[in-house]
């Protein structure tokens, strides 16, 4: 699957070598010239990584950074922050702001790819080509199966990404937004109530193995996979 990235840079010429660079190399690229046209693809779809430039017009990307580490529809977001400064202190102070990394213009294609990719490493330890497994419930991220002991489960594709998502993300609450940003890739035409509608589905399928308990219902907030049942 092709990762996402959001390009927030006011330096036309800059964002466009960057966004040039990265589609080469198989990313999708959005682009945001300022941090509120950054909110607004974030909120479309959750990217998953961001270029933050730090001087913008507006709203620095040294407060955005800090303002997307605080919300937790885009806490996890790894961020990298571009600038023209590289003293010491400002590294300091960049890493400290919640960004992942650091990188000081002017910057090679190859050293900005290298350092995409390391951050994505670090940031999603579930690899495409894993197989994750809890208590006898698993799925087969790249066969795109899952599993109840060795019974195959009858699940759609939606249904699919929903558990794999809860699987890998386990004892954490998730509003239905969130979970509809991750699992649908934050499709605007598709209704909250969808969620409901898809955890209902994944629950049937699990219930022969009474895994459907693992799948719970936070009053007032989201769905949670916990293997604690209350
Ligand atoms: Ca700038």
């Amino acid at each position: 699957m092709n990762r996402k990235i959001l390009i927030v840079e006011d330096e036309k010429a800059i964002r466009e070598m960057v966004v040039f660079a990265l589609s080469r190399h198989g990313f999708l690229c959005e682009e945001a010239a300022d941090v509120r046209e950054a909110q607004e693809r974030v909120i479309t779809s959750v990217p998953d990584l961001i270029l933050l430039d730090w001087m913008l017009p507006g709203m620095s990307g040294l407060d955005y950074a800090r303002r997307l580490r605080k919300e937790s529809l885009t806490r996890e977001i790894p961020i990298i922050l571009l600038t023209a400064r590289g003293q010491e202190d400002d590294r300091i102070l960049g890493l400290n702001s919640g960004a992942d990394d650091y990188l000081v213009k002017p910057f090679s294609t190859r050293e900005l790819i290298a350092r995409i990719n390391a951050v994505l490493r670090r940031s999603s330890p579930v690899g495409e080509d894993e197989v994750v497994s809890c208590n006898g419930l698993t799925v087969d991220l790249a066969a795109h199966r899952a599993f109840a002991g060795e019974d195959i489960l009858n699940l759609g594709p939606t249904e699919f990404r929903l558990l794999s998502f809860m699987l890998t993300h386990p004892e954490r609450v998730y509003s239905r937004s969130q979970l509809l940003d991750h699992v649908w890739g934050g499709d605007a035409y598709v209704d909250e109530r969808t969620v409901d509608v898809h955890i209902r589905r994944v629950r049937k399928a699990l219930e022969p193995f009474e895994y459907h308990k693992y799948i719970q219902t936070v009053r007032g907030a989201g769905y949670r996979f916990s293997t604690t049942i209350n």
